[in-house]
């Protein structure tokens, strides 16, 4: 049998919206078998999602998706494997959360300038854990009826120039590799083309990644289209980079995403799990979908 593997998703502790534990139960029954929870700048949920893990038979790894700013764009490195009681990790995470509560509050102000009140309570009313995010703001709005979906919320409100839009400095990518290193994992730059850089700009990014300690591309991505795969597979080998996959699931609200449902990773990629000193087997996942409809879905032009 095959193993399967979802290597990016989020909980309730970050921006997603089941719990840890549900989380980990929906993998098990979408028939994933090695699971990482890579909530945004935080690690909170890795200690339930371990312990259902265990319940229902499932391997968990202990991840982390951290917002990075490059060259003026906003791009996100995933953390796999990680020792979340690293304290180099957890205070670069901890910086991130301070400017996340900064951001909120002028996200908060931003918004009651265009007649939005109250968004900023409004958002915390979506949010279980301790970070807040741009979705949670997203769902606020859409309840409030201020836009139809959370695809139109964001391109109304929460991408750049629009009102709710906060640029920022994220952590330095060099920073936010160290600290996975540090941690003893391994960085991956995640769904790479949803970035929208140009062929010149991305490889500058793989480059100044790979020299600080970079090894791995989400080469395979719940965003990612047919395209987009065999696009950053050709990165992948062309750069000598681990291949990665992952659903980026947040919840059954994005009925077009699941858990463990995403393209087939390309027979040239090596995957990151071979290099696992516990990895079982190899093999890779059979598949499941071919990514399509997710173009439509998601607004592709929105650095995520
Ligand atoms: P933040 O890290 O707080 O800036 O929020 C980024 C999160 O917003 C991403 O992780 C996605 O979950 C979500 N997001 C960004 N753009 C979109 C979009 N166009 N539609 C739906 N969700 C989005
Ligand atoms: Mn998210
Ligand atoms: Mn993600
Ligand atoms: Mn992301």
């Amino acid at each position: 049998m095959p193993i399967h593997y979802d290597l990016h998703s989020h909980s309730t502790a970050s921006d997603g919206t089941l719990t840890p534990a549900q989380l980990v139960q929906r993998a098990r029954h979408q028939g994933v078998d090695v699971l990482a929870l890579t909530d945004h700048d935080v690690t909170d949920g890795i200690a339930e999602a371990r312990t259902a893990a265990t319940e229902v038979g499932l391997q968990l790894i202990a991840g982390a998706e951290i917002s990075v700013s490059w060259n003026g764009v906003t791009i996100h490195i995933v953390g796999l494997n990680l020792d979340i009681e690293h304290k180099g990790l957890q205070a670069g995470l901890a910086q991130l959360r301070a400017f996340r509560e900064w951001r909120a509050e002028e996200i908060g102000r931003r918004l009651e300038k265009k007649g939005i009140s109250g968004a900023l309570e409004g958002a915390r009313a979506f949010c279980s854990g301790q970070i807040l995010s741009r979705t949670h703001f997203a769902r606020f709005l859409v309840a409030q009826g201020h836009a139809r979906d959370m695809r139109k919320v964001f391109v109304k409100f929460l991408t750049h120039n629009r009102p709710g839009y906060v640029p920022g400095e994220w952590a330095p990518l060099a920073d936010a590799v160290g600290w996975i290193r540090a941690a003893g994992g391994q960085a991956v730059i995640a769904h790479p083309a949803r970035y929208r850089l140009s062929a010149t700009r991305l490889r500058a990014l793989i480059e100044e990644f790979v020299a600080c300690g970079g090894e791995v591309l989400e080469v395979v991505s719940g965003s990612h289209s047919a395209g987009d795969v065999r696009g950053m597979a050709q990165y992948a080998e062309r750069y000598g980079l681990l291949a990665s996959q992952g659903s980026d699931y947040h919840g059954p609200e994005q009925s077009w995403l699941e858990l463990g449902r995403m393209p087939v990773m390309p027979a040239s990629c090596t995957p990151v799990w071979t290099r696992w000193a516990d990895a079982v087997t190899v093999e890779k996942p059979e598949v499941v979908s071919s990514g399509q409809g997710i173009d439509e879905q998601y607004e592709r032009s929105v650095e995520t």
